[in-house]
């Protein structure tokens, strides 16, 4: 059972993606748990304020510590984190791997900044691994924390109804997946590659293992180990 505890300044930006699909069956089946934490309700100050202005100048406000660390700190008290993960576009890019290796674990905090971050000290103290999910800006942390969540979630023993599945996708052995095809055989005389109804298990194989690496060396031969 994973559990992912997630905290914003928007909250309700993040729930849609969980109430469908793949995450949600993780999520009503038990193998999955997420809980949304709103930092306002973590403010002591006037007016539930959670941000301001940067010191030194400069446009954009900033998330101010206290309030997330009163978050943490509340969550910590009830249970050990392996990890409490900042979403930030200046961090390493989220990779599979990374995904393989945090579905694995139980409990997991991820922070949303906004605007123009979080003051640095949160990150310098509070925050024990930073993601990002590409090199382009987005104004909050929520979208990638739905990301990393999906990712995880899809990958969470039993999430998915047979589980090689998650398996065979792009990035697990460093390799895009191969092209897949369903019903009809011939549309419109654009034919299914004929191996595929051939029933021959070992020559789909060979087939799919060679368009991946013939798809992989094309769009993307800097993944290939
Ligand atoms: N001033 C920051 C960008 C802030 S964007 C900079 O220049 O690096 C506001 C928030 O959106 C960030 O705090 C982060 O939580 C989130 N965010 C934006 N782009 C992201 C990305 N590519 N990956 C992960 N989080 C991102």
């Amino acid at each position: 059972m994973l559990r992912i505890d997630i905290i914003s300044v928007k909250p309700d930006l993040i729930k849609s993606p969980f109430e469908g699909s793949i995450v949600k069956r993780a999520i009503d089946k038990n193998y999955f748990e997420i809980y949304f934490h709103d930092l306002k309700d973590y403010s002591n100050y006037k007016r539930k304020q959670v941000d301001d202005y940067q010191f030194g100048g400069g446009s954009g406000m900033v998330l101010m510590i206290e309030p997330i660390k009163n978050c943490i700190d509340f969550l910590c008290k009830q249970r050990n984190y392996d990890e409490i993960i900042y979403m930030t576009p200046d961090a390493k890019i989220l990779d599979q791997k990374t995904s393989n290796r945090l579905s694995t674990l139980e409990n997991l905090i991820i922070l949303c900044g906004h605007y123009k971050g979080v003051d640095q000290r949160v990150r310098d103290q509070l925050i024990t691994m930073e993601i990002s999910i590409g090199d382009y800006v987005l104004s909050g942390g929520e979208l990638p924390a739905a990301v990393l969540c999906d990712s995880l979630a899809r990958l969470v023993p039993g999430a998915i109804g047979d589980s090689t599945s998650a398996l065979t996708d792009s990035f697990q052995d460093n390799l895009l997946a191969p092209p897949v095809y369903t019903r009809p055989a011939n549309f419109e005389n654009l034919k299914v590659p004929s191996v595929l109804l051939s029933g021959n298990k070992k020559e789909i194989e060979n087939w799919k293992e060679n368009k991946s690496i013939e798809r992989t060396k094309q769009i993307r031969p800097g993944i290939i180990k």
